[in-house]
């Protein structure tokens, strides 16, 4: 007889993340990731000033489910067994903040470091508080076993280190969660072990991301690099570098580049503080904060946070204010993102610096806006914008060729705006594409 196996989503559905997906197998219950949903958020919230005051307006508007037994606010004691993270991105991650702490968290060991820092740079906030989380850390080639489940991490390449695709053992075959991953970024052989694992498993069901359905390229990010090396040594005053802080690859690729280039990457105070809790992880390869081509830049502010005051304590040798990088514009590659650009009053660029956004383009109104606003700093100061990036998501001709190797029986595309077109594009296989509903339960 077959027993109930079934998948509920509850976010990543018609939107780009904000991925909860509820497993059930007979009576055990996991979630795999417990993430933000920026696109819902964004309907009802403008920040700071409207901003959600507690976790019921957020079950109330649909950003969390409505289950019992699973929150930290919630009389009654865990009914949902675990919850499995991806990866650190918040579109994945965030919402752990709102579970009981009695619920095992699993993740791979530098989701659970970088989790655990940016915990402690942020502000403490309602809907990003790690304290307390039971974390409990994987890698790959582990088998956990949660009641009759028995859960593989497998690692994959992403826009972030430490991110695991899944394959679940159900009572009713193997379940495979991709999570967000891609084959072109510095370590495809990653995303290969995972897709070789999940074709063993003879899946009855993939849960794939789609992000790149539509505006998709080839590109990698050696060439990422290439076009760096080419920008930066044609540049003869300040390079300014827009990057997302937890993209190590991109991080490390403007490092080289600033050093072949024989100048300094200056970093974040918060940059700084993740690659020292990223240095930790041995697996991983980041540039050393005492590196002699790596500098520390300190915004202008009044006050500064206890973090903050350490670090600079710790690194007073590599520390550099507006003024210093003001007076070496030619030796510096400098870390900023749209939040710093009052910095470029005191900093003043010379003739001949340029701008390199290195993250995705605007994808909505609210970054239209935004993106506005950084041309016109730009057009202030004469800094022309390049734009060299490479997405963190898989290409939709290599994810159909990796969904037919697989070979499941049932599809469910999320983490996309264009679910139908995708479904389109991969009819031809041998396979059932699920147009998945938010909330409703899908039996396996
Ligand atoms: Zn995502
Ligand atoms: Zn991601």
């Amino acid at each position: 007889m077959k027993v109930n196996t079934s998948l509920t989503f509850y976010g990543g559905v018609n939107e780009i993340g904000g991925n909860k997906i509820l497993l059930q197998d007979r009576g055990t219950k996991i979630f795999l990731d417990f993430g933000m949903s920026f696109v819902s958020k964004k309907q009802y919230y403008s920040l700071p000033f409207l901003s959600p005051r507690s976790e019921k307006s957020l079950q109330e508007l649909g950003m969390l489910p409505k289950l019992k037994g699973f929150y930290r606010f919630d009389e009654d004691g865990p009914e949902v067994d675990a919850v499995f993270l991806s990866h650190a991105h918040m579109d994945h991650s965030a919402y752990v903040s709102f579970i009981n702490r009695e619920i095992p968290v699993y993740c791979g060991e530098t989701t659970k470091i970088i989790l655990q820092a940016l915990g402690e740079v942020r502000t403490a906030a309602l809907e990003f508080d790690v304290e307390y989380v039971l974390f409990k850390s994987f890698r790959t080639g582990d088998k956990i076993t949660v009641d009759d489940l028995e859960i593989e991490p497998i690692h994959v390449d992403h826009s972030i280190p430490g991110a695991y695709g899944l394959v679940i053992h159900t009572s009713n075959g193997a379940v495979v969660y991709t999570g967000d991953f891609r084959a072109h970024g510095t370590k495809p052989e990653m995303t290969s072990d995972f897709v070789a694992k999940a074709k063993e498993a003879k899946p009855v069901a993939v849960v794939t991301e789609a992000t790149n359905t539509t505006g998709a390229s080839i590109s990698s990010e050696t060439e990422v690099r290439n076009k760096l090396d080419r920008i930066v040594g044609q540049t003869s005053g300040l390079v300014l570098a827009d990057f997302a802080n937890a993209d190590v690859d991109r991080l490390n690729s403007f490092y080289r580049t600033a050093k072949k280039n024989g100048r300094c990457l200056a970093v974040s105070l918060r940059q700084a503080y993740m690659l020292k809790a990223l240095c930790k992880d041995e697996h991983l390869k980041v540039p050393d904060l005492g590196d002699e081509s790596i500098l520390i830049f300190r915004k202008s502010k009044k006050r500064y946070r206890k973090w903050e005051k350490r670090i600079v304590e710790e690194h007073s040798d590599k520390i550099v204010d507006v003024f210093e990088i003001s007076k070496q514009q030619p030796k510096v590659v400098l870390a900023m993102s749209f939040y710093d650009l009052e910095e470029l009053v005191e900093i003043n660029p010379q003739a001949g610096s340029c701008y390199v956004l290195s993250a995705s383009e605007p994808f909505n109104e609210e970054m239209e806006i935004d993106f506005e606003r950084l041309v016109n700093w730009l057009r202030h100061y004469g800094l022309p914008q390049y734009h060299v990036h490479v997405s963190g998501h898989i290409m939709p001709l290599q994810l159909k060729n990796i969904l037919k190797e697989i070979n499941a029986t049932k599809i469910f595309p999320i983490h996309t705006e264009h679910a139908d077109l995708f479904a389109k594009f991969i009819g031809d296989l041998q396979c059932e594409t699920v147009a998945v509903e938010k909330g409703k339960e899908y039996k396996i």
